[in-house]
């Protein structure tokens, strides 16, 4: 076993990981970031207006404008069990921009921007973490080698498993637990590449949604309940919507994933990750630093977005047919 200290530890390394890893490094923070790099996510998702105001202030929205990444997104078209269409057009939202990105080059470029600014990156798993004396020891499985790493601070960025909050005691609240499935695309309905809509279908328990992206990129997924259909899903993603019992301890963090996840038809995920992201690290940089002050406000701040989140779910939801 190898003993280290570090003064942050960034535990994931995907948007909110590899966000606040930058934006804490920038600042002269030494920060290590620990990911398995073994698992990408290979997904196009939408980034919502919402989004792209948060992208800039982190300093990334840049990457929205690489066509190599990033596609314009016109909007939502919902059709719940009828002929009709509910258009949810990005140009009437504030910031009137959208974006479709692909997940895998995405998250490889954040991560490079972190490296350029001297983030050290362990290519390992967290398997476990307490407190100690000032600070919080972190197990990191390495390949074949066991890091032990003494950290001030511990920043959960894993995403739905929480790998950090969990073992400091605190536990996942699910709201609805949800499975998405790839589906094979239905390329008579594949989407014009000029005005790309994510469409979205309704049906029986369960809605489907299909859209293009950059890179020639094409894809379709089915939201369900993993009690609503028979059988073990070929290709999925757990989707479910869940609160963290408390996004914040002494020593620790939880942003991103880690502290919330959203089903996706809020398209909340990416904008929760970038702002938590951002508003974590203020606290950790304020004068006060993360004390029990700031941990509470935060800890609220994301308990209150979930369930605002949860409220516009369920409005969604109303519309699909049959109802629920
Ligand atoms: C089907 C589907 C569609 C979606 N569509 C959208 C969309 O259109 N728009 C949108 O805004 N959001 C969407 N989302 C949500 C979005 O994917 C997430 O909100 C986003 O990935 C959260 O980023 P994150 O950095 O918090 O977590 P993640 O992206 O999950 O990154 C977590 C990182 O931590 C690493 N990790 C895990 N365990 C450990 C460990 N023990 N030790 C170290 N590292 C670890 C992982 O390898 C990963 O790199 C969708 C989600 C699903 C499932």
């Amino acid at each position: 076993m190898q003993h280290r200290a570090a003064d942050i530890l960034v535990a994931g390394g995907g948007p909110a990981g590899a966000t606040i890893a930058r934006l804490l490094a920038l600042r002269g923070r030494q920060v290590v970031l620990v990911d398995p790099g073994t698992r990408r996510t290979e997904r196009l998702e939408i980034i919502a207006p919402a989004a792209c105001r948060v992208a800039e202030a982190v300093g990334i929205a840049h990457l929205l404008y690489d066509a190599s990444l990033s596609w314009p997104c016109s909007g939502i078209r919902r059709r719940w069990g009828t002929a009709e269409i509910e258009l949810d057009d990005f140009l009437r939202r504030p910031g009137g921009k959208g974006y479709v990105i692909d997940r895998a080059p995405f998250d490889d470029a954040l991560r490079a921007m972190a490296m350029d600014v001297a983030v050290e990156r362990i290519a390992g798993r967290v398997v476990a973490a307490r407190r100690e004396g000032g600070a919080v020891v972190v197990g990191v499985q390495s390949g074949a080698q066991r890091i032990s790493i003494a950290a001030a601070l511990v920043i959960d960025a894993t995403g739905r498993p929480s790998a950090v909050a969990r073992r400091m005691g605190a536990r996942r609240l699910p709201s609805e637990r949800l499975v998405a499935e790839r589906q094979p695309v239905d390329v008579l309905r594949a989407p014009d590449r000029e005005t790309p809509w994510l469409d979205v279908d309704g049906a029986h328990n369960a809605w489907s949604y299909q859209v293009s992206g950059p890179n020639g990129r094409c894809e379709a997924w089915t939201v369900y309940r993993p009690g609503d259909r028979p059988g073990r899903p070929q290709s999925c993603a757990d989707a479910s919507s869940s609160l963290l019992s408390r996004a914040a301890g002494d020593g620790w963090i939880a942003i991103g994933d880690a502290a919330a996840s959203f089903d996706p038809v809020t398209s909340q995920g990416l904008v929760n990750a970038l702002s938590t992201a951002l508003v974590a690290a203020g606290a950790i940089l304020s004068s006060d630093g993360l004390d029990d002050n700031a941990r509470g406000i935060y800890a609220d701040a994301v308990a209150a977005t979930f369930h605002h989140a949860e409220a516009g779910r369920a409005r969604v939801y109303a519309g699909l047919a049959p109802p629920r």
